[in-house]
């Protein structure tokens, strides 16, 4: 699903990453731990195609990213990339349905299509209740939700999340990581996340442990 050759980046004279190989399989949950400044928000930017690196090869779902132009990179990033980040950006004058639909619709996508797999994945996140709420009137836990809804409802081949549940609550956090794994069991969804949360490093499908720059052996 995702493989990476000797992925390089640096900033000017600063090198961040020092030659990263990555294979990650469809249906993966896969964290990546580290001190800060490791490298691994930039690791996960650069598989968003957020970012490109300053050498390297990338290929996600049988394309090799670093190979396409600005246009068709972004538009690959839009149908194949879900993001998830700390903090969720939902918009907030559009109700939670709204926020998940309007990813879809910018898509091109048939608007009963879209409606249709919002609906079905707020219920899967047991946000059937919430659907008209705007996102101030939703719980730090419940927005986080929708966010992952609204990271899905394209179907993306990977869903990216730095840090999702680093400004959640206990409570919060443990059922925003269970859903990682519901997603993996019921669409093989694959997942890679970054965090510097232990309990779910270790509850992954795989830890990858990157220091300075470099995947740890
Ligand atoms: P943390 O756990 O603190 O989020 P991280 O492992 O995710 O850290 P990165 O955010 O990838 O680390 O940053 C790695 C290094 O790259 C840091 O020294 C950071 O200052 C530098 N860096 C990241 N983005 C840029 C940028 N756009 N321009 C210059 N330097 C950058």
């Amino acid at each position: 699903m995702i493989k990476t050759k000797d992925i390089h980046k640096s900033f000017g004279a600063l090198e961040v990453l020092k030659g990263i190989d990555l294979s990650i399989d469809k249906g993966e949950v896969v964290s990546i731990v580290g001190p800060s400044g490791a490298g691994k928000t930039t690791l996960l930017q650069i598989l968003g195609t957020l970012s490109r690196p300053t050498s390297g090869e990338i290929e996600i779902d049988g394309v090799a990213v670093h190979t396409l132009s600005d246009k068709n990179i972004s538009k690959f990033r839009n149908t194949k990339i879900g993001f998830v980040f700390q903090f969720h950006h939902l918009l907030p004058e559009f109700s939670a349905f709204e926020n998940v639909c309007i990813p879809g619709y910018i898509a091109g996508r048939e608007r009963h299509e879209v409606e249709k797999r919002a609906a079905e994945l707020l219920g899967m996140l047991a946000m059937e209740h919430r659907l008209t709420h705007k996102p101030a009137e939703l719980s730090g836990g419940e927005q986080q939700r929708v966010a992952i809804a609204r990271a899905l409802i394209n179907s993306p081949a990977v869903l990216l999340a730095d840090e999702p549940s680093g400004n959640l609550d206990t409570k919060n956090k443990e059922e925003i990581h269970k859903l990682f794994f519901t997603l993996r069991d019921t669409f093989g969804q694959t997942v890679v996340i970054v965090t510097h949360d232990e309990q779910l490093a270790e509850m992954s499908d795989r830890k990858i442990q990157m220091i300075d720059g470099l995947i740890r052996p």
